[in-house]
C-alpha cells in the first residue's frame, strides 16, 4: 500500500507544526517554501533597525527540520507554489513541475495591505520578509547619511524625520527602536548632524496605540513611546505618500483638517 501524500506549504510556525506533528505518521510528506529558511517574524524589526543580523531570526529550514527528515518521510523543495487545482489534487510550481497530494495544508502566511493605496509601496515598504527588513534597515540608515550631507536645513530635516504608520505592534515596535538607535546608537556617530534631534512621529488613525489590548495598556504604551522620544499622533488618517512626505487628516466630517508632513522615510 502506498502512503497517504502530504502537501504543506509554507515553513513558517503553521507549516513546521504541520510537519513535526506528522512526521510519526505513516504518510509521505512534501513541504514547498519559496525561501529555504524559516523566519522568526516577531524579531524581524530588530534586523529592520540594525540590532540584529539575519541568522539571528532565520534558520535553514533543513537544518530545523532535520530530526523529521531522518525519518525518511518528508521531502523539502524551494519552490514557489501558483497554483492549485483542488479537484485535480495537484499543485503547480514555479518551474511547472506538478506534486500531487491526498492532503493539503496550507499554512502560507499572510502579507500586509495598503488598503487599496498598492502605489503607497513604492514609498512606504511593509515587513514581513528578510528582503523587506533588508530593505528598510538601508533606508533607516541611508536616511542618516544623507542628512550628513545635506546642505539645506528642509532637506536636512527631511532626511531626519521618520514617519511609522500604524501604531500596531509591529509600528510600536519600529517607531521606539528608530527613537533609540537616534537617541544612544548613533549619538555620536555624526559631526554635521545631531541624530538625537531626529524625529519619529507614529501615526495613528483610531484613538489609541495597540488598538488590540486594553486602554490602559494602550496608555502604558504611549507614555514609553513618548518618553523614548517618538511623537504619537493618534486620531491621524494617512490620506497619501510620496517620496517628499506624507499627507494625513485629523478631525472628521466638517471638522476634518489635512496635515502635511515632509519627511523622506516612511514605515
Ligand atoms: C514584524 C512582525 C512582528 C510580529 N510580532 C509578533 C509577536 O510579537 N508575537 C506574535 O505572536 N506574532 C507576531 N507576529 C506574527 C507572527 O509572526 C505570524 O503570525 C506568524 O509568523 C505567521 O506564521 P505562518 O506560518 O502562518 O506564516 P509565515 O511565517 O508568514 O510563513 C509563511 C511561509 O509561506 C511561504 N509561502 C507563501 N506563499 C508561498 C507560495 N505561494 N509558495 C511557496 N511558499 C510560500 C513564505 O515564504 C513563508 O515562509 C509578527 C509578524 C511580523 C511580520
Amino acid at each position: 500500500m502506498t502512503r497517504p501524500r502530504v502537501l504543506v506549504i509554507g515553513c513558517g510556525f503553521g507549516g513546521i507544526e504541520a510537519v513535526r506533528a506528522l512526521s510519526k505518521a505513516e504518510v509521505e510528506i512534501t513541504l514547498v517554501d519559496r525561501t529555504n529558511h524559516h523566519l522568526f517574524q516577531p524579531l524581524l524589526y530588530q534586523v529592520a533597525t540594525a540590532g540584529l543580523s539575519a541568522p539571528a531570526v532565520s534558520a535553514p529550514i533543513r537544518h530545523v527540520l532535520r530530526p523529521q527528515m531522518k525519518r525518511g518521510n518528508l521531502t523539502i523543495l524551494k519552490a514557489e507554489v501558483r497554483a492549485i487545482d483542488v479537484a485535480g489534487r495537484l499543485a503547480t510550481l514555479d518551474g511547472g513541475e506538478q506534486v500531487a497530494w491526498d492532503h493539503l495544508i496550507v499554512a502560507a502566511g499572510a502579507t500586509h495591505s495598503y488598503f487599496g493605496h498598492d502605489e503607497w509601496a513604492r514609498h512606504a515598504p511593509g515587513l514581513k520578509t528578510l528582503a523587506d527588513a533588508f530593505d528598510i534597515r538601508a533606508r533607516v540608515i541611508g536616511a542618516f547619511e544623507h542628512a550628513e550631507r545635506a546642505q539645506a536645513t528642509a532637506t536636512r530635516d527631511a532626511w531626519m524625520t521618520f514617519v511609522v504608520i500604524g501604531a500596531g505592534p509591529t509600528g510600536v515596535e519600529m517607531a521606539g527602536t528608530m527613537s533609540e538607535i537616534a537617541q544612544h546608537t548613533l549619538s555620536n556617530e555624526f559631526r554635521r548632524i545631531d541624530s538625537t534631534r531626529t524625529r519619529v512621529i507614529l501615526l495613528e488613525g483610531s484613538d489609541r496605540v495597540l488598538g488590540a489590548f486594553v486602554p490602559a495598556l494602550s496608555e502604558k504604551a504611549r507614555e514609553q513611546l513618548v518618553r523614548l522620544g517618538v511623537e504619537v499622533r493618534t486620531g491621524s488618517k494617512v490620506t497619501g505618500i510620496d517620496a517628499e512626505g506624507v499627507t494625513y487628516e485629523t478631525g472628521s466630517g466638517a471638522a476634518a483638517t489635512a496635515q502635511r508632513l515632509g519627511c523622506r522615510t516612511v514605515i
